[in-house]
């Protein structure tokens, strides 16, 4: 199985082996993470130990004897103790070296709080060890009693993935926000044993490029060829090329069907009032066959969208699909044809009308003789939308499912994370 994926990184496409002058990876001391962004009010308990301080330094409440619980409300521009007590931003400790777990509206966190005024509401940020910090990251990313190999690929891709995201929230002043915008993290409420075991067994250990960190981008389940990451964005990054991958994911094939009502109303809705939807057209696909663009007519006009955005008009579970329409004949007289289109209408007539003809016939299963994407028929309608696809997420970097399958294989972490980030290298770094 080795030389099936050593084959399959022979075909690579994109390769590209530039090199430029080394920088060093620094492990930072601390890592911020926005944990409940623009709230009103937040309920916390203090352990033993543990303080509640405000910006200027003082000390509000101290829990030596027990634990302490209380509420901080967001008022005027600045927080509020339930005493009256203000600060532009309090911080709440965990005892003396924060060994202790604080809990934040009934969840518990490792480190301190931060209760950070933003306006009229606050931001509530955790600042922990990078370490501490990826065992509440991994159990919400991956499956914790899948091979701890891939679990292993998952800690080290989500510590390379922090480093090279520091300040990404840098406006808020914190590094990475809690929710799928970087990476879902749940505190220590969510730690598991085992992905526990597999950030121990990967501590310090970080993929580089060039001697920087990483942007490890992972998705859930590639459908087969994960993607270049110019294809879904414009970022051209050497090491996120597509490549060749298992799935053995529930997610690597999948359905969702669409009435052309739904359909004009998801895109009216979005921004993109182009009445009835007459073709859908990619207009460039990636290596994968993902769509990177598409092109959208309808009965008032038409416009080229990426294949990202078409995913989230349409809540897509990737941009790796097909679509085609069930067709109906006409109930309210032939179609307008749109400013522009008056040509391609009239050529596409004589190739359209014998599907259309055949779908007017059909019952409501689709004719494998219809064309795969949008053939407009004119005077015909389409009626139902059906879209088939593979894989879940963007399909750039690690496919976790396919991390997985690699792992039964007896791939070790190192080997999956160089097949999915193409010409890193893994170091260990020591603060
Ligand atoms: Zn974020």
């Amino acid at each position: 199985m080795r030389r099936f994926f050593l084959l399959l990184t022979a075909v690579l496409l994109c390769l590209n082996l530039n090199s430029s002058a080394k920088a060093a990876v620094k492990i930072p001391s601390e890592i911020r993470v926005g944990i409940l962004l623009k709230v009103s009010t937040v309920d916390f308990q203090i352990p033993k130990g543990g303080k509640l301080v405000s910006a200027a330094g003082k000390i509000l409440w101290d829990a030596v004897g027990a634990a302490k619980t209380l509420r901080l409300t967001a008022k005027n521009g600045t927080v509020s103790t339930p005493n009256g007590n203000l600060s532009d931003c309090f911080t709440v400790t965990s005892g003396a070296d924060n060994s202790g777990i604080i809990w934040v509206n009934g969840r518990q966190y490792r480190g301190k709080i931060l209760l950070r005024s933003a306006g009229k509401v606050m931001n509530v940020i955790n600042v922990l060890d990078l370490e501490q910090y990826l065992r509440g990251v991994l159990p919400k990313e991956v499956h914790p009693d899948w091979p701890l190999e891939s679990l292993k690929a998952q800690a080290v891709a989500a510590r390379s993935y922090t480093l090279a995201n520091l300040n990404k929230h840098a406006g808020a002043k914190f590094d990475l926000c809690a929710g799928t915008h970087c990476q879902v993290y749940g505190g220590k409420s969510a730690e598991h044993s085992r992905t526990n075991k597999a950030v121990e067994e990967t501590a310090g250990t970080v993929a580089t490029y060039n001697g920087m960190a990483i942007a490890a981008l992972y998705h859930a389940s590639s459908g087969g060829h994960t993607e270049c990451s110019s294809n879904v964005w414009d970022w051209d990054v050497p090491y996120l090329r597509g490549v060749a991958d298992l799935d053995p994911s529930p997610h690597s094939y999948w359905y969702k069907v669409m009435s052309a009502s739904e359909m004009e109303e998801a895109f009216r809705r979005n921004g993109y009032p182009l009445g009835r939807i007459t073709q859908i057209i990619p207009s460039k696909t990636g290596t994968s066959g993902r769509i990177a663009s598409c092109m959208l007519i309808g009965e008032h006009g038409q416009v080229e969208l990426t294949g990202e955005k078409v995913r989230t008009v349409l809540s897509l579970r990737s941009t790796f699909f097909t679509i085609e329409w069930e067709q109906t004949p006409p109930s309210r007289g032939p179609l307008a044809i749109p400013t522009g289109m008056e040509d391609l209408a009239s050529a596409l007539s004589a190739s359209a009308s014998s599907s259309a003809s055949a779908a007017a016939a059909s019952t409501s299963q689709l004719s494998p003789a219809q064309p795969p994407i949008g053939i407009w028929a004119p005077g015909y309608q389409p009626s139902q939308w059906v879209i088939r696809g593979r894989g879940w997420g963007h399909g750039v970097g690690m496919s976790q499912w396919g991390a997985m399958a690699m792992a039964e294989r007896g791939h070790t972490f190192d080997e999956i994370l160089k097949y999915y980030y193409q010409g890193i290298t893994i170091e260990s770094k020591n603060r």
